[in-house]
């Protein structure tokens, strides 16, 4: 098997090549003024080897990948009580879609469509005092961070023009699915999708879950054993809307993405690789990360199938 960081490498060469195909993520204003251009990846190990290549040290929004730390903290303080208000199946529809919700009677197919992580966060609402603040103490201690903060300008930039989520979450209000007001559950959602990483902060952020749920520093439990199996396998089934059958059949590993153009993927006891590349698919996933991924999996024959 070929070494990961060489993999890196020739892959980051290979895919830099191709045509940069797709478009920004310019719904929310503030994404479109991010150069398109931009390409970075990081890996972290759990036997603490790191590597990184290109734009791996520039912040982004990391939109859509938060909704697997939202789900972890509401999973770790309602225990699989919080399965009775979000399902667990792929949606086989788009992040923003509205269709199923009225059929399922409020209950989103899953925590990582629009639907099913403003549910979460309305747990979080329900449950915990200061939310904005244990949030972000919580992410932080996960990477032993202090500097990981919400981005008031992008939030307030989704915020301007958030019809979509604002219908999505009165739909699920009248539905019975939502406690709290919506006002309060959509800005605390856009806070949560605001959050800015690097791509190095990125992989170490997500290393627990390559990791049986245990901070790699100082053996901290974030998740127990069976959480984590369970986080990692909605991001394998769900974590990329409806090209989730895609992202498994090619590259083969759990991951997570984001309007912002980032994606994370975790092969369990080995590492997590964050890369970044803004230009979005037709499905909301970075074109050029999904390749990456897909040829980096297959040089490095790193994939959990
Ligand atoms: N904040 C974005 C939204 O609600 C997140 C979408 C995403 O990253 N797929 O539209």
């Amino acid at each position: 098997m070929m070494n990961l960081s060489e993999a890196i490498r020739q892959v980051y060469k290979n895919v830099g090549n191709i045509e940069n195909e797709g478009q920004l993520a310019s719904y929310i204003p503030e994404l479109a003024n991010v150069d398109p251009e931009s390409f970075g990846v990081f890996i972290s190990t759990t036997d603490s080897c790191q590597f990184g290549v290109g734009n791996c040290d520039d912040k982004f929004s990391i939109q859509s990948i938060v909704k697997v730390l939202s789900l972890a903290l509401a999973y770790k303080i309602k225990g699989g009580e919080l399965w009775e208000r979000v399902g667990v199946e792929p949606s086989g529809t788009a992040f923003n879609s509205l269709v199923q919700l009225e059929s399922d009677n409020g209950i989103p197919r899953n925590p990582f469509i629009n639907a099913g992580a403003i549910v979460v966060a309305d747990v979080l609402l329900s449950n915990l005092a200061n939310p904005r603040d244990e949030f972000l103490a919580f992410v932080r201690n996960i990477s032993n961070n202090a500097s990981i903060d919400y981005s008031p300008k992008i939030a307030k930039s989704e915020k301007a023009v958030g019809f979509r989520n604002v219908a999505l979450c009165n739909f699920i209000k009248d539905l019975g699915n939502i406690k709290n007001n919506p006002c309060d559950v959509l800005d605390f959602y856009y806070d949560l999708c605001s959050i800015e990483l690097t791509c190095k902060e990125l992989s170490e952020l997500f290393l627990f879950l390559a990791n049986n749920g245990r901070k790699t520093a100082d053996g901290e439990v974030i998740l127990n054993t069976s959480q984590t199996k369970r986080i990692n396998a909605l991001m394998q089934t769900c974590g990329f809307y409806d090209e989730s059958g895609q992202f498994t059949f090619k590259v083969g590993l759990p991951g997570k993405s984001g309007v912002g153009g980032g994606i994370i993927a975790i092969y369990p006891n080995k590492y997590s690789i964050a890369v970044w590349s803004p230009k979005l698919n037709s499905k909301g996933n970075s074109h050029k990360g999904m390749k990456f991924l897909e040829e980096f999996s297959t040089m490095a024959q790193s994939s959990i199938f």
